[in-house]
């Protein structure tokens, strides 16, 4: 029989409870983001009632049609994790609290004139994979500056996607970058880390994993 939700959450917890005690920090200097991309609505709305508040989703025109389906849910935190073209801001901004794939001076400028408070990170591209998004380590000044000077952006931290691999080690220096990164423009938070690679993460200062199959399971391919 399939694991129950709860289950997987409890498990996702225990992991995370695990590389805290291990790396010698704290349990709550990590969130948990639960990543619903793909599943319906009704899936958030499981979650949520389970107790899960922060969710990421990765495209902005899936997330306008689960958005309505969606009952009041106080207190829930949407973050955009997938990357953001600048025509898509004015929506994104409507739907989400949090982007984390500003990745340029124009986005985080476009989300900005929407005049609405938000929480940004910048997304980091760490390795040279044609299909990733991000800024280049070499622009990071530019776009963090650029959100510094905003009126409505606040940002938290920086987020990356390494590339896939099985072996989780594999992941680690790229974790190491992005937080060295972020302590050279003094910010704090790090999303990084997945189902797969989160222990390793927590060990290299993630303050945000975000986890999708290990709480939902697999997803059925688009
Ligand atoms: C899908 C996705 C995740 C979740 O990945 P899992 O391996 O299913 O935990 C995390 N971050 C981003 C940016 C994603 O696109």
């Amino acid at each position: 029989m399939q694991d129950s939700l709860r289950e997987r959450w409890d498990g996702v917890r225990e992991r995370i409870s695990a590389a805290c005690a291990k790396a010698g920090r704290a349990e709550s200097e990590v969130l948990l983001l639960a990543v619903t991309k793909v599943f319906p609505a009704t899936v958030i709305e499981e979650a949520y009632a389970l107790g899960m508040r922060e969710f990421g989703e990765n495209y902005v025109q899936e997330f306008e049609s689960k958005r309505p389906l969606l009952s009041e849910l106080p207190g829930a935190r949407f973050h955009l994790i997938g990357h953001l073209q600048s025509n898509k801001a004015k929506k994104a901004g409507e739907l989400f609290d949090v982007v984390q794939t500003v990745d340029g001076p124009k986005l985080a400028r476009r989300l900005d004139e929407l005049g609405k408070p938000m929480d940004v990170m910048v997304e980091v591209k760490l390795a040279d994979e044609e299909a990733k998004h991000g800024c280049d380590p070499a622009e990071l000044s530019a776009v963090v500056e650029a959100i510094r000077r905003s009126a409505n952006l606040r940002l938290t931290g920086l987020m990356t996607i390494p590339p896939w691999d099985e072996d989780a080690e594999k992941s680690r220096p790229y974790f190491a970058r992005l937080r060295e990164l972020a302590a050279a423009q003094g910010l704090q938070g790090l999303s990084m880390g997945m189902s797969n690679d989160l222990e390793v993460a927590i060990q290299e200062g993630s303050t945000i994993v975000r986890v999708g199959t290990a709480l939902f399971g697999r997803r059925q391919k688009a």
